[in-house]
């Protein structure tokens, strides 16, 4: 049989060059409000002679990949002895292989132990993506998120002291006008906690059909306009507190594309805001705009 993907398929933009292996078809937690990523496909955990099948047929295909993205929604939720294997054969059959990455809630990490997460780490999972999406409970439980700040952040730091580096996504404009600054500031908040090795910005995007888009149409939530949306960035920016992080908001969904280490290029990028403020001009045009 040959390499074969269940559609749809989603990876970070950064896994745009990856060999994808779905360890797990779907997402285990398929409810978040904005999300419809999932919502015709069915969760499960493919078992192992599936997954051996997979990386069989694919090494025939890509016998010289450097990066791996194991697939679907948050792959980390497989058993911990399902994974190993899976990283135990990517490493044997992939001989040029560098980076293995892989989707994560925080429920993952909390439910495997420090000594499975520092397995994992050790047999090569090279970076996890981790939705903070943000650092407010109140929207957090708005979203349907079914996690809190403080699981988001107590996972995010058991991954990183079993030596698994966690590139975090946020979503400006998540709580709408009403909330924008308490999204900025608690994000800011939560993210300064995690002090992940990457953050990157989304900005709300709402996808046709889903809860979110209905919210919409019946007036019960409002988008931010793209000045909004830049402020509530300024916001974040200026209450964040990071060491060595790599900031980047060049997600096609967002206005104004910045990149830069943060805290470091911090002002650099405060500096951005307020010439792009200036020159509305500079921003990303809403036809341009995507997932
Ligand atoms: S956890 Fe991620 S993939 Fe799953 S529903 Fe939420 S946003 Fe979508």
């Amino acid at each position: 049989m040959g390499y074969y993907l269940v559609p749809p398929v989603y990876r970070p933009p950064s896994e745009a060059h990856s060999l994808i292996l779905q360890v797990t078809l779907g997402c285990s937690h398929n409810a978040c409000s904005f999300c419809v990523a999932y919502k015709g496909k069915k969760f499960r955990v493919k078992t192992w002679p599936e997954i051996e099948a997979d990386i069989e047929a694919a090494k025939k295909y890509y016998p010289n990949a450097t990066r791996i993205f194991l697939a679907d929604g948050n792959a980390m939720v497989a058993d911990t002895g399902l994974l190993l294997k899976v990283l135990e054969k990517v490493h044997r059959d992939f001989p040029y292989l560098e980076r293995i990455g892989i989707y994560a809630r925080a429920s993952d990490f909390l439910e495997k132990t420090p000594e499975d997460l520092k397995k994992l780490s050790e047999a090569g999972i090279g970076l996890v993506y981790y939705g903070l999406e943000s650092g407010s409970d109140r929207i957090l439980k708005m979203i349907h998120k079914g996690e809190t700040v403080s699981q988001m952040i107590e996972g995010g730091h058991k991954a990183m002291e079993a030596g698994l580096p966690l590139s975090i996504t946020f979503i400006i404009g998540l709580g709408g006008p009403e909330l924008s600054e308490e999204h900025a500031k608690e994000t800011a908040a939560a993210a300064s906690a995690i002090n992940p090795a990457y953050l990157s910005a989304l900005t709300m995007f709402i996808p046709e059909g889903s809860f979110m888009d209905r919210k919409l149409k019946r007036g019960e939530f409002k988008l931010l306009t793209p000045e909004q949306t830049l402020r509530e960035l300024k916001i974040l920016l200026e209450n964040i507190l990071l060491e060595n992080c790599v900031f980047r908001s060049n997600h096609a969904s967002n206005y104004l594309p910045l990149k830069g280490v943060l805290n470091r290029d911090r002002d650099k990028m405060l500096a951005m805001i307020d010439k792009a403020l200036a020159n509305p001009r500079l921003l990303r045009p809403e036809f341009l705009r995507g997932l």
